[in-house]
């Protein structure tokens, strides 16, 4: 039996690059399909996540027209994570395998043959990886580069230049049903999860046509939640620049003792007060840390829904 395969597409106002990009993941599934690698009843699965602009009714239109393309509209837009869980979910009964892909043609689809070909051989998550960065700033390149550094320092297994360009089954997809946190790093969970996996190698494009929905501010919040929802590393740190602090404070106790000893203790005013500059600061930023911390638990506790499903394309079909 050949596998059904969902190819799971977040949108968020990509109005611009749909009309360009939906043919090409269409042809590459009609690809798919004719050199035999996967079943005729394979999909396209696009996820509307909550956009101003038309791209829902382009997903609509398509989907009328073809019977291949499938869509869902969030009921608001959730952020790029809580989409692709939505398609994921959405897709994970109805089929083998799916691979998550942005839709702005960034990603190159012939690396879905290799993923295929991978699953085939038996592996479960297939982790689409950058072969270089060619087409992002020296900027993203840079943080990137230290932001995986970081992880890696705190003991967290992540995949190096992976982002969401992923094949996973829907048995792994079962399995990851069971985590329930709102706090969404899909890159990083799914290393968790286990099972047999491996990673395929392509060339990151440039965007084919609109504008990125992730500037510096969301790409930090993404960030953060990668970190928090991983690791409690930073909390330890914490608790360890504590104690170097109260070393170094315990030397600058002698010190001053020493000087009020020899009768000069009206000298210091400014050790004092670059002493007392830097405590302030660096219990500002160790109680944000552990904060940010806290806020997630509230968030978890609270256990919102991740993402709500307002319309499906088959709605209009019954
Ligand atoms: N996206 C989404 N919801 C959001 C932001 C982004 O579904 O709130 C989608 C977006 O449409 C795209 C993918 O997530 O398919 C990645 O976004 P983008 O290409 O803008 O990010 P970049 O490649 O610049 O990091
Ligand atoms: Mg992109």
């Amino acid at each position: 039996m050949k596998p059904i395969l969902y190819i799971v597409i977040p949108c968020y106002n990509e109005e611009q690059v749909l009309p360009i990009t939906a043919p090409l993941f269409l042809g590459k599934l009609d690809e798919l399909i004719s050199c035999g690698k996967i079943a005729y009843s394979s999909r396209v699965l696009f996820v509307n996540d909550g956009s101003s602009d038309s791209t829902w009714e382009i997903i609509s239109d398509m989907a009328k027209s073809n019977k291949q393309v499938i869509g869902i509209s969030l009921s608001r837009n959730s952020g790029h994570q809580n989409a692709l869980l939505a398609g994921l979910e959405e897709a994970s009964d109805r089929c083998d395998v799916t691979i998550s892909i942005d839709c702005d043609g960034q990603d190159d689809l012939d690396a879905m043959n290799k993923m295929i070909d991978e699953y085939l051989a038996g592996s479960e998550i297939v982790y689409g990886v950058r072969a270089s960065r060619k087409s992002d700033s020296v900027f993203k390149r840079t943080s990137a580069h230290a932001f995986y550094k970081f992880m890696k320092f705190l003991g967290v297994d992540t995949v190096y230049n992976h982002a969401d360009y992923r094949l996973v089954s829907s048995k792994v997809l079962k399995e990851f049903s069971s985590y329930k946190e709102v706090n969404l790093y899909l890159r990083g969970m799914f290393p968790l999860v286990g099972f047999k996996s491996t990673a395929v190698y392509y060339d990151r494009n440039e965007r084919l046509a609109g504008k990125s929905k992730y500037p510096l501010r969301r790409m930090i919040s993404l960030a953060l939640d990668g970190i928090t929802s991983l690791s409690t590393k930073p909390i330890r740190i914490i608790t360890a620049l504590g104690f170097i602090v109260a070393l170094l404070s315990c030397v600058g106790v002698l010190w001053s003792v020493i000087i009020a000893l020899l009768g000069k203790s009206v000298a210091g005013w400014a050790s004092l007060v670059s002493v007392l500059c830097l405590l302030g600061g660096v219990q500002l930023i160790s109680i944000g840390i552990i904060g940010e911390y806290v806020g997630k638990i509230y968030l978890e506790t609270k256990a919102r829904p991740r993402y709500i499903i307002e319309k499906r394309t088959e709605d209009d079909e019954k």
